[in-house]
């Protein structure tokens, strides 16, 4: 099981981040992209015809069917703040990027944040990515394995170990080199062939619709 692999998996680096995401015109076009990638489409009735409204600084797209204006933020977690695209971004990056987790306390040493806000960036991130984690399914090529986390230390190693919580792990490997893309951690009842059978019905269905 490749999983010391994805400790060593090369990310992006700060300056490769504020080259793509630096202004908050590219997170704003960054953003554009991943919303409507294959361009706007309203979320209220599917039309994609559609004329910009402009209102000061606020871009609208307004549906030429039902009419109704959309921001680029409405109705994602970047809606209603009044934090720049270019924090929330380089809290993700914070985030994301880091192997080992980032605290609010890092995250106040961004730009004018405080650390209520970082508190609440951060937490409304995590949130965001533990939904999308659940939603998760890895396609064709997936390894699998059986892991224990917690537990009292020091302890019975392995399985039956005492208070230890099973987990299945599986990761998405890359077709050519088998490098891993996504992980999951799903702790299971124990590892009887029901609870796995069970467990496989989620991640390893199909392809979901991310958004
Ligand atoms: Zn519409």
């Amino acid at each position: 099981m490749p999983i010391n692999k994805i400790q060593f998996q090369r990310g992006l680096s700060l300056p490769d981040h504020f080259a793509e995401y630096g202004s908050e015109a590219q997170c704003k076009a960054a953003l554009e992209k991943m919303r409507w990638p294959d361009g706007f489409i309203c979320p209220d009735c599917g039309e994609t015809e559609y004329t910009v409204v402009q209102r000061g600084e606020l871009k609208l797209w307004q549906c030429r069917s039902c009419r109704k204006q959309t921001s680029l933020t409405a109705g994602t977690i970047f809606e209603s703040t009044r934090l720049p695209l270019t924090i929330w971004f380089l809290g993700i990056y914070h985030l994301t990027q880091p192997k080992n987790n980032v605290s609010a306390l890092e995250l106040k040493r961004l730009p004018c944040v405080n650390y209520k806000s970082a508190w609440r960036l951060k937490h409304k991130l995590m949130q965001v990515m533990d939904e999308r984690e659940d939603k998760r399914v890895l396609n064709d090529r997936a390894e699998v394995d059986d892991a224990y986390l917690g537990g009292v230390h020091p302890g019975k190693a392995g399985r039956g170990a005492h208070g230890k919580v099973p987990f299945v792990i599986a990761v998405q490997t890359s077709e050519e080199d088998h490098r891993p893309w996504y992980v999951r951690l799903d702790p299971v009842s124990g590892f009887t062939k029901k609870a796995l059978i069970q467990w496989a019905e989620k991640p390893l269905r199909s392809w979901p619709t991310w958004m």
